[in-house]
C-alpha cells in the first residue's frame, strides 16, 4: 500500500472533491488527513451557498461533485437569495446540520470504492528533475503518479485570540510546519493572509424572542439537481444588531496597541471582516447586523454571523451581553482568528497544477481562496486534472464563459490574489448565462463524459434541455386573442388590455407578466412542459434580448480564447513587445492568447503584435 496514482493531501472540501472526482474516474487514492474525524469538517458556519458561492455548488453538482447532496441531505434552512434582483443573480444559501454534514462527508469518502484514507501528517514531498514522485509522512514514503495538496489554513498556522497567540492549524487541530517548509525549499513563493471566526452561544441561554425570526424559504428549492431535495426538518434563524453600547467595549479594547497592532495586521477577507474592522471602519454606523443561526437539528449552539473576532475572551464576553437576546447568552466556544500561509497561485496552470513541479496540483483555501464552495469547486477540478495528467490526456478547463467555477479559477492564476478570494455574481462577466438554474444544462454533458455523471442522470437532463426548448418553441407559436375574458383577466393581473392577438411568448416579455398567469389564461403549462424545465423557459423567453446579446459578446471573445500559445514559447522573439510585457508573459506563461489579455500589464496592443506573430508563424491552429 505505498503506491497510489494519486494523493490528496487534507480531507477539507477541497480535498474532498479532488479524491471523490479522481477515484469515480477510476484511479487509486489515497486521501491523507491530520485526523479523520475531521473529514469534511466546517471550520467556520455551518452553511452553504450564499451570493456566487451557490452558483458554485450547482456546477460542482452538475460535474458529479458532492457538496450539493450534502447540503440536500443535511440542510436544515433553505433560501434562495437575490430573488428581488433579475434571475442572473439568484443564489441559493442553506443552512445545514454541522454534525450530520460532516457524518456524511465521512461516510462518502470512506465507502467510496478506489479510494483508501489515511491519518496522518504528510511533512515532505518526493521529486525528482521537478516532478512530484509522491509524499514523505513521518514514518514512511508513499509514492504516486500525482499528488494534490489541499491543506487549507494550516500551513504554518497561528492562532490569535486577543494578545495570545500560538501555533494551530485551526481550534484543537496542530498546525502544518514542515510541509510549508518543504513548499517553501522549492521555490515557490508564498504568502501570510488571515480569517477569523465567531463565538458559539448556548440556544438555551439566548432569549430569541427578542430577536427577528428569520424563516426558511416555502418552498424548499434543492441545491442538487439529482437528489430529492432536503430530507431532514427545517429551523429558523433569528436576526438581531449591536449597538452603540456593543461598539464602546469594542473601541475601548482596541484602546490597548500591541491588541490594535494584532488586529491590523495581515490582510483578513475583505467581504467578511471582524467586527472590530467593522467599528473602526464603519463608525458612523450604530448598529450591525447578526444572524443567529442554529448550529444543528439536535444541537442548542447557535453560531453568531457577524460578529468574526480576533479580541481577548473577556471582550468577546462583555460585548455579546450588550445585544439584544444575548444579554445572558454563555458562550460555548470562542471566536479566534488564524494566520496562515498560502501559496500564491499564479505559479498554477488553469489545471491548478504547479509551473514549477510537474504533477503537482493545489487546490483550496492553500490558493488565497475562502470558503468552502470555493475550495470545493477547485479540489474537483484538480482531481480531475491529475487524473487527466496521469492519464496522458487533454486537460479539463473550464472558461469564463462556462462556468463560475472557470471565473474563479480564471482569476486566481491569471491574476493572483493578495487578500482572501471570495466568488461574487460581479466578477462574472457572463452571469445571465451562467445562471445556476442551468448549471445542469450547461455542464453535465462535462460530467458524463468524465465518468462522474451517470447515464440515466445524464439522459433526466437532457429531457429538460428538449423539454426547455419544446417549451420555449409552443410558446412562441400560440397565440392569445383578445376577447372580454382575456382583458378581465389582464385587469386582475395590472396590465395594461390586449388589443390583438400575441403569442404567449411576447406576453411573458411585459413586466409583471410570469408562466403562473398562464394557468388562468387558457394554457395550463404545466400539462405540457415538466415543472423543472418552467423557470428556465420563462427565463429564457424573458430576458432573451439581453441573453443573446451576451451569446454575441461570447462569440467574440471566444476568438482569442482558443488561439493557443505554444507551451515554452519565446517572448524574446518578439522585438515589439516590451521589456515589461515579456517578462510577465514569461512569469505567467500564460495558455491562450484570452488568458493572456487578462495579464495585469499586458496591454491590447501587445496582444495584437502576438496574435499577428503566432499567425504569421503558422501557430494559430
Ligand atoms: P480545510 O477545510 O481547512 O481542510 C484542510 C485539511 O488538510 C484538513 O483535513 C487537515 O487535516 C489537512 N491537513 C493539513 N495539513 C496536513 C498535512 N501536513 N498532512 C495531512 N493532512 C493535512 N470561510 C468563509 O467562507 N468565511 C469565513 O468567514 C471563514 N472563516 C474562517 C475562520 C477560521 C478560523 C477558519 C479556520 C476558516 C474559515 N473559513 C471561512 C474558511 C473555510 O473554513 C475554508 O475556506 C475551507 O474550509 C477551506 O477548505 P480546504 O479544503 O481548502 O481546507
Amino acid at each position: 500500500m505505498n503506491k497510489f496514482d494519486i494523493i490528496v493531501i487534507g480531507a477539507g472540501h477541497a480535498g474532498i472533491e479532488a479524491s471523490l472526482a479522481a477515484s469515480r474516474m477510476g484511479r487509486s487514492v489515497l486521501l491523507i488527513t491530520l485526523k479523520k474525524e475531521t473529514i469534511g469538517l466546517m471550520s467556520c458556519n455551518p452553511a452553504i451557498g450564499g451570493v456566487g458561492k451557490g452558483q458554485l455548488v450547482k456546477e460542482i453538482d452538475a460535474l458529479g461533485g458532492e457538496m450539493a447532496k450534502a447540503a440536500d441531505n443535511t440542510g436544515i434552512q433553505f433560501r434562495m437569495l437575490n430573488t428581488s434582483k433579475g434571475p442572473a443573480v439568484w443564489s441559493s444559501r442553506c443552512q445545514v446540520d454541522r454534525r450530520l454534514y460532516q457524518k456524511y462527508m465521512e461516510s462518502t469518502v470512506l465507502n467510496q470504492e478506489n479510494l483508501v484514507v489515511k491519518e496522518g501528517e504528510v511533512v515532505g514531498l518526493i521529486i525528482e528533475h521537478n516532478k512530484i514522485l509522491g509524499v514523505e509522512m513521518l514514518n514512511e514514503t508513499i509514492y504516486a503518479k500525482a499528488v494534490v495538496i489541499s491543506t487549507g489554513t494550516f500551513l504554518n498556522g497561528v492562532i490569535y485570540i486577543g494578545l495570545d497567540s500560538y501555533p494551530a492549524g485551526r481550534i484543537n487541530e496542530p498546525p502544518s510546519i514542515r510541509l510549508a517548509q518543504a513548499l517553501r525549499s522549492l521555490g515557490l513563493g508564498m504568502g501570510r493572509l488571515k480569517t477569523c471566526t465567531t463565538a458559539r452561544l448556548d440556544g438555551k441561554t439566548i432569549d430569541f424572542s427578542k430577536m427577528i425570526v428569520q424563516e426558511g424559504d416555502d418552498v424548499r428549492r434543492p441545491f442538487s439537481f439529482f437528489t430529492l431535495g432536503a430530507q431532514l426538518p427545517q429551523k429558523p434563524c433569528y436576526l438581531t444588531y449591536t449597538n452603540k453600547k456593543t461598539h464602546r467595549i469594542i473601541l475601548k479594547a482596541l484602546r490597548d496597541k500591541k491588541l490594535l497592532h494584532i488586529i491590523s495586521q495581515g490582510v483578513n477577507p475583505r467581504y467578511c471582516p471582524s467586527i472590530e474592522e467593522k467599528v473602526l471602519r464603519f463608525s458612523e454606523r450604530e448598529r450591525h447586523q447578526i444572524f443567529v443561526e442554529p448550529e444543528g437539528l439536535d444541537s442548542e449552539e447557535y453560531y453568531t454571523n457577524g460578529l468574526f473576532t480576533f479580541l481577548p475572551k473577556e471582550v468577546q464576553r462583555e460585548f455579546i451581553q450588550t445585544i439584544p437576546g444575548m444579554e445572558k447568552a454563555e458562550i460555548t466556544k470562542f471566536g479566534y482568528g488564524i494566520e496562515y500561509d498560502y501559496v500564491y497561485p499564479t505559479q498554477l496552470y488553469p489545471t491548478l497544477e504547479s509551473k514549477l513541479i510537474k504533477n503537482l496540483f493545489l487546490a483550496g483555501q492553500i490558493n488565497g481562496t475562502t470558503g468552502y464552495e470555493e475550495a470545493a469547486s477547485q479540489g474537483l477540478i484538480a482531481g480531475i486534472n491529475a487524473v487527466k495528467k496521469v492519464g496522458g490526456e487533454e486537460p479539463f478547463i473550464l472558461g469564463r464563459d462556462q462556468a463560475y467555477i472557470g471565473v474563479l479559477i480564471d482569476d486566481l492564476v491569471t491574476k493572483g490574489t493578495n487578500e482572501p478570494y471570495r466568488m461574487f455574481t460581479s466578477r462574472c462577466e457572463y452571469r445571465l448565462i451562467l445562471r445556476e438554474g442551468n448549471a445542469d444544462i450547461r455542464l453535465s454533458e462535462f460530467g458524463h463524459k468524465l465518468g462522474l455523471i451517470r447515464k440515466e442522470t445524464f439522459g433526466k437532463v437532457k429531457e429538460k434541455k428538449e423539454a426547455i426548448h419544446k417549451g420555449i418553441e409552443l410558446l412562441k407559436k400560440k397565440k392569445l386573442k383578445p376577447s372580454p375574458e382575456v382583458n378581465r383577466l389582464f385587469k386582475n393581473f395590472g396590465i395594461p388590455e390586449l388589443k390583438k392577438a400575441i403569442s404567449f411568448a411576447q406576453l411573458l416579455k411585459r413586466p409583471g407578466i410570469n408562466c403562473a398567469h398562464f394557468k388562468e389564461l387558457d394554457m395550463n403549462l404545466e400539462k405540457v412542459i415538466s415543472e423543472n424545465a418552467f423557470s428556465e423557459i420563462e427565463i429564457e423567453i424573458k430576458y432573451e434580448g439581453y441573453i443573446n446579446r451576451q451569446k454575441e459578446e461570447v462569440r467574440r471573445m471566444q476568438k482569442i480564447e482558443r488561439i493557443k500559445i505554444p507551451s515554452g514559447f519565446e517572448y524574446a522573439k518578439i522585438p515589439a513587445l516590451s521589456s515589461e510585457v515579456k517578462e510577465k508573459l514569461n512569469k505567467f506563461k500564460p495558455l491562450t492568447l484570452g488568458q493572456a489579455s487578462r495579464i495585469s500589464g499586458v496591454n491590447p496592443s501587445a496582444i495584437s503584435i502576438l496574435w499577428v506573430y503566432l499567425e504569421r508563424k503558422n501557430l494559430v491552429k
